[in-house]
């Protein structure tokens, strides 16, 4: 299969050519066909050479003469030509390419394609691509890609070993796209596709290959979810957990001490269809900070416990699920459930307690950490399991939980993001989103504060905390570098404690400390024993101090608008006025656009599409989060595109989930 080759064998080229090809991923033909280019130029149209523009692309042809070469005293290469057409003459300069010696002659026709500068008065076309005079053009005159370029390997030498194969190579691919769905999305074919992005023959030949090759990125990774979301609901659902919406649960929501907001209401009556299903439900619930997801998860589970089956809830930490457990045992007081909660302290004793009550099925609800997904742990009749911040499990939990009987799953997230984006990243889940807050929250007042008045905003800090209120300061993120980031911070912790605030109590939170310190901090924090608390980004999602009404960010220019908009709600969790304020060193106009988006929105979902627009999808979740698809053509804010090639998957998985008709979709989707 020439295909997968080692592209080597193929093309003929140095040791050091393929080294380079190696590192851009080229292992084999079908990489290197599949390389596609970034951008293109347009060569198409030709100056005469009395036309040519300054600083800019000049297209010209014209014929070559009084070539000469030479070396300079830094070691430098020159050569320079004349090139001259019926309406004048330009000297042509190029740097360190010595084979030129072998390539130019003297009467030579030339197409040369590159910019024209200004200096030792006169105008030089300075290092141009070129190209003999012939019918068909490679590197001029037309529509010209580039590529990703690294050291050692230019567009032109990619074009100029691709040129004489890709007609043969193209035949090698098969269209793995089921015909109707080609016609239906009137895509072109893979093959012309392919061939098109490299050497477009015209522009609209150029954007359909781009759209060809973009949907079908965003079409395989759909397919691939909403097939992993179809096994889940279909492939070994011997057990149906169908959950009727009892009169309980109806009596259960209207004695709620609140009314739910209507988007809380919204995702309450997608849940409580799911669960009336004969399949588990795959659901994502997206919410802002505040938005009450809890409540939400909390009617699934009473109607699930009142169905006859057990539930659990997982937290990414302890203090999450020792939070979720008061909620959670609050809320259902008086139901006589039984409600119980294993993490890493938990004693052994104890713990083999509740997992034998768990096998028994006398446990109704089980709230803890990542030690209830463990070996050993075995449900009687798992009807439900909630995981919060799931983001933070690892992807063993699905086939831990499918071992449990496969219980209908409900994910919830703190972090909004626009629906384009969830849909590819979360597109085995349905989704659920809670774009509202309860009504009578008091909003956080945000500021961006110069730094002439830092001393200000430290004032201000200690007069906060002289009334009992605390703060969090968040230190700025260092980029690939835990070491100096949790540097940073200690160092940052010791000048508050020492030159600011020697009389309040500062605390100290970084991703280098032990768990268990963590929690101990969190927990003194929680305990108002420290005023101030100084941390690095790792700060824990979803933790709630209500007493904390400051929130200061040093370097805010750096972070995500949605990983700003997370720490900011830290604060603004009790009836108290809150502030969050934005240290930045950095005012280019983006930046600028950024943090003041931040003061003029609250919404986290509206942000996140502003950060989207603005910075593009890698920095929705801040640096670290993983998750994000690297794509090669298509991209994430293209959401017309999304939005078609999801419905083109949902399609064809209800025609043929398992793709038995379509082999080579199957083996694209598998492979
Ligand atoms: P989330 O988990 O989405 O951040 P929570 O579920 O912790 O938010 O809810 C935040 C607070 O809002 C809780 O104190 C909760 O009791 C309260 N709450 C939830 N829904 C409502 C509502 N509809 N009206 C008033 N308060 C609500
Ligand atoms: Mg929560």
């Amino acid at each position: 299969m020439l295909l997968d080759t080692p592209i080597e064998r193929h093309i003929r080229t140095t040791k050091s050519h393929i080294d380079k090809l190696h590192e851009l991923g080229v292992n084999t033909v079908r990489d290197f066909l599949l390389f596609f280019p970034r951008t293109y130029e347009d060569k198409r149209e030709f100056r005469k050479i009395v036309e040519i523009r300054t600083d800019d692309i000049n297209n010209v042809k014209g014929v070559v003469s009084n070539i000469f070469h030479k070396k300079t005293k830094f070691n430098k290469f020159i050569t320079k030509c004349t090139f001259s057409d019926e309406t004048g003459k330009v000297e042509v300069v190029w740097f360190n390419q010595p084979y030129l010696k072998r390539i130019l002659r003297n009467g030579q026709k030339l197409i040369l394609s590159g910019k024209a500068k200004f200096q030792y008065g006169k105008v030089s076309l300075v290092s141009p691509a070129y190209e003999e005079i012939k019918d068909n053009l490679v590197h001029t005159g037309g529509i010209i890609p580039t590529y990703h370029q690294t050291d050692g390997i230019s567009s032109k030498w990619i074009r100029e070993k691709l040129a004489p194969v890709i007609d043969e190579w193209v035949l090698l691919l098969e269209d793995y796209m089921p015909k109707f769905i080609l016609d239906k999305y009137g895509l072109i074919d893979y093959r012309d596709a392919v061939k098109e992005v490299h050497f477009p023959s015209s522009e609209e030949m150029m954007k359909k290959a781009q759209e060809r090759l973009s949907f079908d990125e965003l079409f395989l990774i759909q397919l691939r979810a909403l097939q992993k979301k179809w096994k889940w609901q279909h492939e070994y659902n011997d057990n149906p957990k169908v959950i009727e919406f009892s009169d309980d649960v109806k009596e259960f929501i209207n004695g709620l001490p609140f009314v739910l907001t209507n988007a809380q209401k919204r995702a309450v009556s997608e849940i409580l269809y799911d669960l009336k299903q004969s399949f588990p439900m795959s659901r994502l619930v997206q919410g802002d900070v505040g938005s009450g997801k809890t409540v939400v998860a909390g009617i699934a589970i009473f109607a699930t416990i009142k169905a006859g089956y057990q539930t659990a809830l997982m937290a990414p930490t302890e203090i999450l699920a020792k939070q979720h457990y008061k909620t959670l045992f609050k809320l259902f007081s008086g139901y006589g459930f039984n409600i119980q909660f294993i993490a890493g302290s938990t004693s052994k004793s104890v713990k083999d307690d509740v997992l034998n009550q768990l096998k028994t099925g006398t446990v109704d609800l089980v709230i803890g950490t990542h030690s209830l997904i463990q070996d050993g742990v075995e449900f009687k009749k798992l009807g439900l399991a909630v995981i919060d911040e799931q983001h933070r499990f690892g992807v063993k939990q699905r086939e831990v939980l499918r071992q449990n009987g496969n219980p209908h799953l409900l994910n919830l997230s703190a972090t909004p993001i626009p629906r384009t984006l969830a849909m590819t990243i979360y597109g085995d889940q349905d989704l659920s989103v809670i774009d509202e807050l309860p009504s009578g929250r008091v909003e956080i007042i945000t500021k961006i504060v110069p730094e002439k008045k830092r001393r200000d905003a430290y004032y201000w800090v200690e007069d906060k905390v002289k009334k009992g209120e605390q703060a969090f300061v968040i230190c700025p993120l260092v980029d690939e570098s835990d070491v100096l980031e949790v540097k940073s911070a200690i160092q940052e912790y010791e000048f508050l404690q020492n030159e600011i605030f020697p009389d309040l109590k500062v605390g100290l939170l970084h991703g280098k400390m032990k768990a268990k310190e963590k929690e101990e901090v969190m927990h003194k924090f929680k305990n108002n024993e420290i005023n101030v608390l100084v941390s690095t980004s790792v700060i824990e999602v979803g933790i709630d101090v209500p007493n904390a009404t400051v929130m200061l960010i040093e370097g805010a220019d750096r972070f995500g608008l949605s990983q700003l908009h997370q720490f900011r709600g830290r604060v603004g969790r009790g009836d108290k006025q809150s502030y969050c304020f934005l240290f930045s060193k950095n005012f280019s106009e983006n930046s600028l656009k950024r943090l003041k988006a931040m003061t003029m929105f609250s919404s986290g979902f509206k942000l996140a599409e502003i950060d989207l627009k603005l910075r593009g999808p890698g920095e929705i979740f801040g640096v670290k989060q993983s998750g994000i698809p690297d794509l090669k053509m298509a991209s994430l804010t293209d959401s017309k595109t999304i939005a078609l090639a999801r419905e083109a998957a949902q399609i064809v998985i209800n025609e043929d989930p398992l793709l038995n008709k379509y082999e080579g979709l199957s083996r694209k989707v598998n492979g």
